[in-house]
């Protein structure tokens, strides 16, 4: 399995966004057309664009129905018609209604406190999802018996949390980036059970679901510098399979209890030519497994009529409506940020959304040297090298954008 863990020393980087952090990769037999470097550094962008206004929404949700008594939000009620009723921001309402879509949530006979619970599950998850494509999550998790010594220090990992028992039976997390110690984080403030966790033998047997509550709490409260986000063409011998479904996957690594995801996210580049609508929707999916840590639980591969009557959508079958699945599945999340923020297709200047500055829409950067990127990924591979297994997205029959 460990021919399958990404050899930088192969391939080719690009560098797709001005500040260079986001790279593609080709094999150095495919070089990357300008016409797909110049698509994927549209997909990637408005991935961004796209997330970050759908967290707006969600965010404006929450605000709005936390508002209320505690006793008004364990009432059942309809809460879509409690929010037309108030006159609420169509585009809040509207992401209130994609969350019962994608996900199941029941809004029309529920009580508040439990649509806030699933709305903010599935914030979170596109929270770390966004900033893990802004750079931001590749944070990793050291537990050891004492504080760490300057050798122990000197091997870090870039953005590592180290977890060390204190001297009161709970546990000291500080965070260091650059093998600096930058803060000493309260346990309570990423989450209090961790202070129940008896030995360092299980809490490194459980590192892999401590790493979890971390990044949610890195994603929610530190700015740290910007990681190497590596986003790859599919290996040249799926390209090459005609049986080959898969258009996007990325690898993971089984550890302890859990798993955790790794390395680039992979993508079909034949989508940018071809298909760069269902390429977004690719890039988003494959992020939420890379980032978010979601997994598949089921496919938008069917189809299910409008009520209009007037078409069709794409519906995943396999999820039977179940809102702990959906809230668990990668390509809920990339339908659902895609029809909050519009299915219409790629933005561009006749084609973008009242809320979207047209700035926003970025254009291509400068082409820049790739050179020192290269050094940094093949340290970042070496800690990589046991795989897993591979989370696919598999392409959908029939399916067509324009
Ligand atoms: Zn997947």
């Amino acid at each position: 399995m460990a021919s399958s863990a990404f050899n930088p020393l192969n391939k080719t980087l690009t560098p797709i966004t001005s500040n260079g952090n986001i790279l593609a990769v080709k094999h150095k037999t495919q070089p990357i057309t300008d016409a797909e470097r110049h698509t994927l550094n549209t997909i990637y962008n408005e991935s961004v664009i796209r997330m970050e206004r759908t967290l707006q929404l969600l965010e404006k949700l929450d605000i709005c129905l936390s508002s209320r008594s505690i006793d008004e939000q364990y009432k059942v009620k309809n809460i879509k018609q409690m929010l037309i009723d108030e006159e609420v921001d169509p585009d809040v309402l509207h992401a209130l209604k994609m969350v019962k879509r994608h996900f199941y949530i029941n809004i029309t006979n529920n009580t508040i406190a439990n649509v806030i619970q699933g709305v903010r599950i599935l914030h979170d998850n596109l929270l770390k999802t966004c900033k893990g494509l802004m750079g931001q999550m590749d944070v990793r998790l050291q537990v050891l018996p004492h504080n760490p010594s300057a050798a122990e220090i000197s091997k870090l990992y870039d953005k590592t949390y180290v977890l060390v028992p204190d001297n009161s039976g709970g546990w000291e997390l500080s965070y260091y980036e650059d093998r600096v110690k930058k803060k000493t984080i309260p346990i309570n403030d990423v989450d209090a059970q961790i202070n129940n966790i008896p030995s360092v033998e299980l809490a490194t047997v459980n590192a892999s679901l401590i790493i979890r509550k971390i990044m949610l709490y890195h994603a929610k409260n530190m700015q740290s510098k910007n990681d190497n986000v590596y986003i790859s063409n599919i290996s040249v011998k799926k390209q090459n399979d005609v049986n080959n479904l898969a258009i996007g996957y990325v690898h993971y690594v089984r550890k302890g209890v859990a798993w955790e995801n790794y390395g680039p996210i992979y993508l079909d580049y034949r989508l940018l030519q071809n298909k760069p609508f269902l390429a977004l929707i690719t890039l988003m999916h494959e992020a939420s497994h890379r980032y978010g840590w979601v997994q598949d639980r089921g496919y938008y591969h069917q189809e299910k009529l409008l009520k209009n009557g007037k078409g069709s959508r794409p519906y995943p079958e396999d999820l039977g409506k179940s809102p702990p699945k959906a809230l668990n599945n990668a390509d809920s999340y990339a339908y659902f940020v895609a029809d909050v923020t519009g299915m219409n297709g790629l933005y561009d200047k006749q084609n973008s959304p009242a809320w979207l500055d047209p700035k926003k829409i970025q254009p291509l950067p400068a082409q820049k040297s790739p050179g020192s990127a290269l050094k940094k990924f093949s340290l970042f591979a070496l800690g990589a090298v046991a795989v897993g297994g591979i989370c696919y997205l598999v392409s959908r029959r029939g399916f067509s954008n324009s």
